[in-house]
């Protein structure tokens, strides 16, 4: 599959500084950041600082210090968020899964119980 980056997205936008966001936790290959509009007390998106799409073109094509990076980066979250009770890890890809931002991102929702995933 090929992936096409849009480097006007807005989250290379964050990335770039044109954009304010309120950040979570910064590390050399990613960047967490709080959802502007958020579903839960707890709602951040991690990204990984380079040009990825989707999680497929990320787990595809990304170095094994970026994956490494963004999957610690994800558990600092947790830790930092205090989601020791839980939370939910989405990610949507392209049409289908609804993503609006193509700059693949994860979202960690969490803070109080989250109701069935597929109702
Ligand atoms: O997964 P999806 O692409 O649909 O989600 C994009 C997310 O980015 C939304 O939850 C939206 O609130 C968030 N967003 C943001 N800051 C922006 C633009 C979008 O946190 N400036």
């Amino acid at each position: 599959m090929r992936f096409a980056y849009d480097d006007d997205n807005i989250f290379a936008r964050i990335l770039r500084g044109e954009i304010p966001n309120k950040t979570v936790l910064e590390t050399e290959h990613s960047l967490a950041f709080e959802d502007i509009s958020a579903q839960a007390p707890v709602h951040v998106l991690v990204i990984p600082k380079g040009a990825y799409v989707s999680y497929d073109h990320f787990a595809r094509d990304a170095s094994d210090a970026e994956i490494l990076d963004f999957n610690r980066a994800v558990a600092k979250v947790c830790e930092q968020c205090d989601l020791g009770d839980g939370f939910r890890a989405i990610t949507n890809a392209r049409a289908h899964g609804l993503q609006e931002v193509p700059h693949f991102h994860m979202h960690i929702l969490g803070g109080r119980p989250l109701g069935r995933l597929l109702e």
